[in-house]
């Protein structure tokens, strides 16, 4: 079967939700069998996100082959139950730098290089590499429709629907905001974007809204008749409290039937049974299990995305429901903690709020919290047994470059001057230590997860803390790093040099993250025994 193509473009305003659209897509097609890549292309000009602020842009997601990407990648990741490649991200800086790239190597000896054709046919080319040994690919369009950084990627797309018709199909997703003072939902400004869509030469196939209340007959017949599509083609996406019930709310609108019919793809009649299964276990849920999220960038719920959707995951796995807190770690007051069933200092980069992230380690050591620590987290934890368990002085290189004695240190390879794409990234072995926690709860002796950092555990006091009672129970055997800790007089304190969040998936969370819930779940139900 030729492969086909789904684009997905934006309008109105940002924060759509397009992403979860593309990903909700994505999933209902895996499920009836397709194979099925997704790709985001960004018009920023940053190479990657790896540079770029979780608060202002949410979190940099990791691919397990190493790219920086933007968070959408995780969310089609995660519906999908599937890794993806770095090739899914796609940013106007890396199309600027491999043409000026191919300029400087002759590739276009001759020709004076410009947007229109050379940007564009680069564009072409990411897009349709991204094809290759897949019957269908998802391109979501960052941005908003009217921007003009995303001017060449709508020119290339609009190029790749010309050149063939009918194997590529677009979606444009749309916001419809809702007048209070009349309760009406207004469609003016959809009509508007695609108005300005049409004016780049692309006729979308079909429209999906995102409102806050259901459209009306008339309001469906006003966007089908201006925005030039079939009446069964405008679709709505209603604001819900569970991003995993999007798929199968699209599903009752027959949208992969609809553009199945439009691509002439087989599907397989699936009827969607471990998603239905998923909204059954969420739906049923009744046990409340509270998790603090202690960091520094908690004023952008995205920053932490993926760690909290992996909370989610493990939270179906255990059957119960979660809320989840973001606490800044800046002005942490430990009184405010002792609410909390389970606690994460998650990954984070720089000297504001570790005062507050070590307190809280502390804390969840002393009083046998169920305790998950992520990268910096697992740092910070080794300082604080260091220092207050083993009585040390030791130093973070990260926060004292000049330190004489950094317990955690700078990796041998890293070069401080370059920042872009230099960390340690992506997947990397992990041998568990046998009779151990995560040897356990992995059931294996060798993993692979995935990795963002400079800084390492110094081996040189392996020997103090462990002669203390903290275990080492996972080390990268190829350059002898650790990547686990672990205390075994707590229930659960387990800290992790990589992200474990980055690989947990709706139907396959993360082991981890499934034990903490469980431990944190173990301790609620044996209080209200004890209280009962
Ligand atoms: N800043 C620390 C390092 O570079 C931790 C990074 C992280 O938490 N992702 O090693």
């Amino acid at each position: 079967m030729q492969g086909k193509i789904i684009f997905i473009t934006g309008g109105v305003l940002s924060s759509l939700g397009k992403g979860i659209i593309a990903s909700s897509l994505g999933r209902l097609f895996k499920d009836q069998g397709l194979n099925i890549n997704m790709m985001k292309c960004d018009p920023y000009l940053n190479v990657d996100s790896g540079t770029m602020s979780p608060i202002e842009h949410g979190e940099v997601f990791v691919t397990a082959d190493g790219g920086e990407t933007d968070l959408d990648i995780g969310h089609y990741e995660r519906f999908l139950g599937q890794n993806l490649s770095k090739s899914s991200s796609l940013t106007t800086g890396t199309i600027y730098s491999n043409v000026l790239n191919k300029e400087r190597s002759g590739g276009y000896l001759g020709k004076t290089v410009q947007v229109f054709p050379h940007i564009m046919d680069e564009i072409k080319l990411q897009i349709k590499n991204n094809l290759k040994g897949y019957d269908l690919l998802f391109v979501e369009v960052g941005g908003t429709i009217g921007d003009i950084e995303s001017i060449p990627y709508l020119e290339a797309i609009s190029q790749i629907i010309a050149e063939d018709l009918e194997n590529n199909f677009l979606i444009h997703a749309a916001y419809v905001p809702l007048l209070r003072a009349t309760g009406e939902l207004k469609t003016k400004p959809t009509q508007h974007s695609v108005k300005q869509l049409m004016s780049l030469g692309i006729k979308p196939n079909m429209i999906v809204t995102r409102n806050e209340i259901a459209l009306s007959e008339s309001e469906i017949n006003k966007i089908a008749m201006f925005c030039s599509v079939k009446k069964e083609n405008v679709i709505q996406s209603i604001d819900v409290d569970n991003i995993y019930q999007i798929p199968l709310l699209l599903k009752k609108q027959k949208v992969d039937q609809k553009i199945a019919d439009f691509l002439s793809l087989d599907l397989k009649h699936s009827d969607h049974l471990e998603l239905s299964n998923v909204i059954d276990k969420i739906n049923h849920a009744t046990l409340e299990i509270k998790v603090a999220i202690v960091g520094k960038y908690t004023q952008l719920a995205d920053a932490y995305i993926s760690v909290t959707e992996a909370i989610k995951h493990s939270a179906i796995v255990n059957q119960v429901k979660t809320k989840i807190d973001l606490i800044p770690s800046q002005n942490i007051s430990i009184e405010n903690l002792k609410d909390y069933d389970a606690i994460i200092v998650p990954g984070g980069f720089g000297e504001s709020g570790i005062d507050g992230k070590l307190e809280t380690i502390k804390y969840a050591r002393e009083n046998n919290i169920s305790f998950l620590g992520i990268c910096l987290g697992m740092q910070l934890s080794i300082i604080d047994f260091a220092t207050n368990v083993c009585n040390l002085k030791v130093e973070h290189q990260e926060l004292n470059p000049k330190s004489k004695n950094p317990i955690i240190h700078l990796m041998e390879d890293q070069d401080l001057e370059k920042l872009g794409g230099t960390q340690r990234l992506g997947n990397y072995n992990c041998q568990l230590i046998e009779n151990t926690k995560v040897a356990k709860i992995y059931q294996s002796n060798l993993i692979q997860e995935r990795h963002r950092h400079r800084y390492e555990f110094n081996n040189k006091y392996k020997e103090v803390l462990e002669n203390n009672g903290l275990v080492f129970s996972g080390i990268n055997p190829e350059l002898d790093l650790v990547e686990i800790i672990e205390y075994p007089k707590n229930d659960f304190f387990v800290a992790v040099q990589y992200h474990p969040e980055l690989s947990s998936k709706l139907t396959q969370a993360n082991p981890l993250f499934i034990e903490l819930i469980k431990s944190a779940k173990k301790r609620k139900l044996n209080k209200k025994e004890n209280n009962a």
